[in-house]
């Protein structure tokens, strides 16, 4: 299981990175970067919590 991010709708808010900051990192120019690779079955939980929290629905797991 992966995560994709819309950057479309992403607005850098950093909800996601206060979650799991291991996965999700703002760069020095707010740009969202996710972590490359399948998700450890140990944190599936948190990249759940990250799209749920999403307050733009930009995160979806695949
Ligand atoms: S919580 Fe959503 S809108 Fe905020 S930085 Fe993460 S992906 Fe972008």
């Amino acid at each position: 299981m992966k995560i994709i991010v819309d950057f479309d709708r992403c607005e850098a808010n950093g909800v996601c990175v206060g979650i799991a900051p291991d996965m999700f990192e703002l760069d020095d120019d707010d740009q969202l970067t996710v972590a490359e690779g399948d998700i450890a079955a140990d944190r599936v939980a948190d990249a759940e919590e990250a799209v749920a929290q999403c307050p733009k629905a930009a995160l979806r797991l695949a």
